[in-house]
This record gives structure tokens, C-alpha cells and sequence, in this order.
């Protein structure tokens, strides 16, 4: 397909060279967003940290809901112990946005606010039913994969911004989500959801 974002080169331009170099200079064009109030790559990165401060603060406020809910003692045992999980990760936190030199802020995220107000209605309709479990595991997944998402670019621009011992701690975080997500996934398919099988 072609990139109609840029003027294609006639084909046997014999001056074109092999690579095309990638520039951010040059002609202005609908993507030269210069000017614009610069922001930069720690600029993301610093909203994404308040952003992540806020979500896993409100995640260690919720899951204790999710627990008393849960009938499946290894689920409920699970969602336990990522809750003390949790509380280190708010921990690393405080300590990276200290390396930076910065006041620890939480920033309201939307995206995770979403997410967990979705969950409170699912508890609502499926809590007291045999899909409790199901629909417990189902919200709590999905918070795991922000949550890796979130963790994944914040890694990568760390490593980018050469910040690597921040890196390694959100690393650290990461993995624990991704094995989060991974056992939630477990119990799911050993012994939750044929329970729910209507
Ligand atoms: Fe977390
Ligand atoms: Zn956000
Ligand atoms: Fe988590």
C-alpha cells in the first residue's frame, strides 16, 4: 500500500539512495508539530508515573472488595497476596518519583477509573450468582493488562531516557504483573469457569 503521507518517488529515480533518511527537518508539513508547546519523552514519562501512582492506589483500595466476593479460596488467596504486592508497587513508586527528584502526585487517570467502575457493575450483576468467580477473574484481568501496558512504555522510555535504575524498578513491577495476570489466568481455566458452565 502506499504511504500517502509521503509524495511517492518516481521508482527508477536513480538519485534516490537506498535508505531513506529519516529526518524531523525539512518542508513543514500536516505533521510538523513544532511550535506546538514542546513536550518531550520525560514529559510523557512523568504523566504516565503520576497516571500509574493513581491507578495502583486505587487498585489497593478496591481489591479488598473483590476479595470478600471471591468464594474460590485459591482466587481469594491470590488476589491477597497481589494485594500486598500492590502496596510495594506503590512503594517503588514514591522511591522513583524521589530519584527524580519530584513530590510523589497522583494525577487522576480515566482510563483505569473505567475499568474499575465497570468492575463494581459486574460484581453487581454476576456477585451472588455461580459466575461470581468468572466475572471476578474477568475484571481483575483486565486491570492487569493496563497495568502491563502501562509498566511496558514506562519501561521503554526509561531505558530510552537512560534512567536505568529506574528502569529496573519498573521492571521489577511488570513482571509482577505479568505473573499476576498469568495465575489469574490459571485459576480461571483449572478451576473457575467450568463451575460456571450453565
Ligand atoms: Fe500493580
Ligand atoms: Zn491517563
Ligand atoms: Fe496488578
Amino acid at each position: 500500500m502506499r504511504d500517502t503521507k509521503r509524495p511517492m518517488k518516481a521508482k527508477n529515480d536513480s538519485r534516490q539512495s537506498d535508505v531513506a533518511p529519516i529526518t524531523r527537518t525539512g518542508a513543514k508539513s500536516k505533521n510538523d508539530r513544532s511550535g506546538a508547546g514542546e513536550k518531550t519523552l520525560a514529559d510523557l514519562f512523568e504523566h504516565a508515573l503520576k497516571d500509574i501512582y493513581y491507578a495502583e492506589k486505587k487498585i489497593y483500595k478496591t481489591l479488598p472488595t473483590m476479595i470478600k466476593a471471591a468464594h474460590d479460596p485459591i482466587l481469594r488467596e491470590g488476589l491477597s497476596s497481589h494485594r500486598d504486592e500492590t502496596a510495594t508497587q506503590i512503594e517503588r513508586l514514591a522511591h522513583i518519583f524521589e530519584l527524580l527528584g519530584k513530590r510523589a502526585k497522583a494525577e487522576k487517570c480515566d482510563a483505569i477509573d473505567g475499568i474499575l467502575e465497570e468492575s463494581g457493575g459486574l460484581l453487581e450483576d454476576f456477585g451472588n450468582t455461580r459466575t461470581g468467580d468468572a466475572a471476578i477473574i474477568f475484571s481483575c484481568q483486565a486491570v492487569e493488562h493496563y497495568e502491563i501496558t502501562r509498566y511496558g512504555s514506562m519501561h521503554t522510555y526509561a531505558t530510552e531516557l537512560r534512567m536505568s535504575e529506574i528502569a529496573d524498578l519498573l521492571k521489577q513491577t511488570l513482571d509482577e504483573e505479568k505473573a499476576a495476570d498469568q495465575k489469574l489466568s490459571q485459576v480461571a481455566i483449572s478451576r473457575v469457569n467450568y463451575a460456571a458452565e450453565g
